[in-house]
């Protein structure tokens, strides 16, 4: 149904390369040593959402454990934000949901499934993940949006585009929809960019969301502007966030505060501070300069 090289363009559009902690796109085509499906997998759909880490321990290598027994359930629909250290795991927290690597001990169950049992494609079809490198390939600005969900109606592309806030900047284009983009075509901002991911996860409307949020400068209009997009495509998803801005943890249901010890503290945002622990600490340092 569709040319091999589509397949390629969107699994890197899924799982682009360069993005710290997350495996290469070209390790997660169909040859996966690590990551296998077991005979008899389960093929999940419509999945609430529902994340259970039990016992959870994990190392990239036998040499270093990097989580070490993690318990945490997060609710179908709740809104999680991980903060902590550089290097403390945020990120490989994260990529264990879609299985890029496998617990070493422990499960991760989603709506009561271990994700073991699930095969990869279909757990991988209920996760979406927005992050700061956006793949796009040379097209048109529709085909690029397009991509969260092939065979899309231009209806259900003009909807998505609009709840991405992107169409004031397309309908101020000579060519609109039809305006090619990528190395011969327009340039677009890092904003806008993200904006694209974040209209194509709206057309993949996964019940799971990971946004690794950018730890790069927008300008502060842009900034909101994508903080509302997201905000909105977080609702009705369980959404888990690899926090850098204040915002997003403000606005979180729970933060998640992760050290290399392993979760040190969670609550909502004021009762963290009024704890006056780690993340007060944190935001402290970070955030009040
Ligand atoms: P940051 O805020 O900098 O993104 P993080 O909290 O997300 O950090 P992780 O990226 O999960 O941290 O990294 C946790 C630990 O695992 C670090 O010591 C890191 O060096 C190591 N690590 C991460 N990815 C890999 C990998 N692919 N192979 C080996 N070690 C890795």
């Amino acid at each position: 149904l569709f040319k091999p090289v589509d397949k390629i363009s969107a699994l890197m559009e899924l799982y682009p390369k360069g993005m710290a902690g997350f495996k290469r796109f070209t390790e997660l085509l169909d040859v996966d040593p690590d990551v296998q499906d077991k005979p008899g997998a389960e093929i999940v759909e419509s999945l609430l959402g529902d994340i259970s880490f039990s016992k959870v321990s994990f190392g990239y290598d036998d040499k270093r454990t990097v989580l070490n027994e993690i318990d945490l359930t997060i609710h179908a629909g709740e809104t999680v934000a991980f903060v902590g250290p550089s290097g403390a795991g945020k990120t490989t927290i994260c990529s264990l949901i879609p299985r890029f690597y496998d617990v070493t001990n422990g499960s991760i169950k989603i709506d009561g499934i271990d994700v073991r049992e699930m095969t990869k494609q279909s757990l991988r079809s209920q996760i979406g993940i927005v992050q700061q490198d956006v793949f796009l390939f040379t097209g048109t600005l529709k085909e690029n949006i397009a991509y969260g969900m092939l065979g899309a109606t231009d209806e259900q592309i003009y909807d998505a585009a609009k709840k991405a806030h992107l169409e004031s900047f397309i309908a101020g284009l000579p060519d609109g929809y039809e305006t090619q983009i990528g190395e011969r075509g327009l340039k677009l901002s890092g904003g806008q960019k993200q904006r694209i991911a974040i209209a194509r996860m709206f057309l993949k409307n996964p019940p799971i969301l990971i946004l690794d949020e950018a730890t790069s400068a927008l300008d502060t209009e842009t900034e909101m502007i994508i903080q509302e997009a997201l905000t909105e495509l977080a609702v009705n998803r369980t959404t888990l966030v690899i926090a850098h801005r204040l915002a997003t943890i403000r606005n979180a249901d729970r933060i998640v505060v992760v050290t290399e010890e392993g979760i040190a503290e969670q609550g909502k945002h004021d009762e963290l501070i009024d704890q006056g622990g780690i993340f007060a600490n944190l935001h402290r340092v970070q955030f009040q300069r």
